[in-house]
């Protein structure tokens, strides 16, 4: 069993405090969504666990199984076995899809035996196109096939945690389907334990959560079990949202609407 555990994590963009401390604790094959509403820090969230040059921390600590993965470079981040599917996939000209995958499991140590019969396999599976797998990564793929592609090589590379950040943008209701049924089966049968960021209920259509987690303006305010995303769904953010801008204080039992609190005892 492995453990992603982020603690009281804070971080700032272009010298802007974004995240406020954030605790996050997930263990193998566990599902961990956030919500929230535009400029939360969702995406910041992701960035700074796996990363991504210009978020500054400014405290806090993210750990896998006890190593310190703050400390180290992002493809380093990714050899411990943490893998992000970016919100917006990046487009690679004139590196294919097979190289990168060949290159990143030898980067793990890993070997690439069969490797063209499993893009085949795994193409097919979530419908992606298997002429796309030679081609460059993302160049000129629409937002469906990238995110298929995403989704492809997590199931190829089958990292310990996958981040997936809004793998429903950009995506038709079938694509959505297959990449969130896809990750599920993933978590069930290779254990991968994952945090997802979404705005929308028909992604855990598929790809079932064990806990969801609503991030207001840095902090998470809430979480529960899957209720919650129903309750979002219906009612928004409103509750969750204040006036102030920068320093909001996490919703406590006692300010929460007490048509909430039942959906708080796990
Ligand atoms: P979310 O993913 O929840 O919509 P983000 O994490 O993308 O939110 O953004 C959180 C806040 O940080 C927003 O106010 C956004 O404008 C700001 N932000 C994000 N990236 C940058 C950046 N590179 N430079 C300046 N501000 C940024
Ligand atoms: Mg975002």
């Amino acid at each position: 069993m492995s453990t992603l555990q982020i603690s009281d994590l804070r971080a700032s963009v272009a010298g802007t405090p974004i995240l406020h401390g954030i605790d996050l604790t997930i263990n193998s094959g566990e599902v961990h969504v956030v919500m929230g509403p535009n400029g939360a820090g969702k995406s910041t969230l992701s960035a700074v666990v796996m990363g991504k040059p210009g978020y500054e921390v400014l405290g806090g600590s993210v750990t896998l199984d006890g190593t310190d993965l703050l400390a180290l470079p992002a493809w380093q981040r990714a050899q411990a076995g943490v893998h992000l599917v970016m919100q917006y996939p990046s487009e690679v000209p004139g590196v294919s899809l097979d190289h990168v995958m060949e290159e990143a499991l030898v980067a793990r140590g890993r070997s690439t035996d069969g490797l063209d019969a499993l893009l085949e396999s795994e193409a097919a599976r979530i419908g992606f196109a298997p002429d796309l797998l030679h081609r460059a990564l993302n160049v000129d793929l629409s937002g469906g096939e990238k995110k298929r592609n995403e989704t492809l090589q997590l199931a190829v590379l089958q990292p310990r945690f996958a981040i997936l950040d809004e793998l429903d943008s950009g995506l038709d209701i079938d694509a959505l389907r297959d990449c969130a049924r896809r990750v599920e089966a993933l978590t069930n049968d290779t254990g991968m334990g994952a945090l997802v960021i979404t705005h929308y209920n028909r992604l855990l259509e598929a790809l079932r959560a064990d806990v969801i987690h609503i991030l207001v303006k840095g902090r998470i305010v809430a979480s529960g079990g899957p209720e919650l995303a129903d309750q979002l769904e219906r009612d928004g953010y409103a509750a969750y949202q204040t006036g102030d801008d920068a320093d909001v204080e996490p919703v406590t039992a006692a300010d929460r609407p007490s048509s909430l609190d039942d959906l708080f005892a796990l």
